[in-house]
């Protein structure tokens, strides 16, 4: 039945010309779609709004949901990693989420994540261009096909553009881009990923990925 509920979309909720503090107060009113009735709370962003580069994942996960905070669960511990690995100073990095509420099924206590829709994409990207405003990355990181959906607002396979660094005017968005954009995949993955080769090669392909988006930010 939520596929069905209308979405007037989170724009009135988000505050003109707001710097990163002043959104995050916003964000926890906004109805913008029927996500926030049944997450905890909204999960925002982390990371300074001098941040040169901007890494936008697809959704809080059970964790995040709980403790407010984006990628502090195993998916993000991968991307720490990652980011380690890559010799990027983690102050460099505003990390946030193409949707700010946690999407899930529930079954018997547990909760189940749920890919967000492209309707709950577009009704929370507001959030992300005032966030795009508010940091001025000099490169932005999607991580995953629902983040770079969000930022170049249309549908993206990974595997076509994964590791380009794909400049504003060339990125066939159907917005405009505060920044170059790297498409990879999202720190998730690689956890369902049981061959430990195969998750090896996938975490060297992440930062290699990771790198080049930091090479591409001046
Ligand atoms: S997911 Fe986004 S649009 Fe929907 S209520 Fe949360 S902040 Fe608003």
């Amino acid at each position: 039945m939520a596929e069905l509920e209308a979405r007037p979309g989170a724009e009135q909720w988000v505050p003109a010309a707001a710097g990163v503090d002043e959104l995050r107060l916003a964000a926890p009113q906004c109805r913008g779609c029927e996500l926030w009735r049944d997450a905890t709370q909204v999960v925002f962003s982390r990371g300074r709004a001098s941040a040169s580069m901007m890494l936008v994942g697809e959704q809080p996960g059970d964790r995040e949901d709980l403790e407010g905070e984006p990628f502090v669960g195993p998916a993000g511990r991968v991307l720490a990693d990652a980011v380690d690995a890559a010799g990027i100073p983690r102050e460099g990095i505003y990390l946030t989420n193409a949707v700010k509420h946690f999407r899930f099924e529930r079954r018997g206590k547990r909760r189940i994540h749920e890919k967000p829709a492209v309707g709950h994409i577009v009704a929370c990207h507001p959030w992300l261009e005032a966030e795009f405003e508010a940091v001025d990355p000099s490169i932005v990181v999607a991580l995953g096909a629902t983040a770079a959906r969000a930022v170049l607002g249309r549908p993206v396979r990974i595997g076509q553009l994964r590791g380009k660094v794909l400049l504003p005017d060339a990125a066939g968005s159907a917005s405009a881009l505060p920044a170059p954009i790297l498409v990879t995949t999202h720190p998730s993955a690689l956890l369902r990923i049981e061959d430990a080769d195969d998750r090896a090669a996938a975490f060297t392909a992440l930062v290699d990925d990771l790198r080049t988006a930091a090479s591409a930010a001046v």
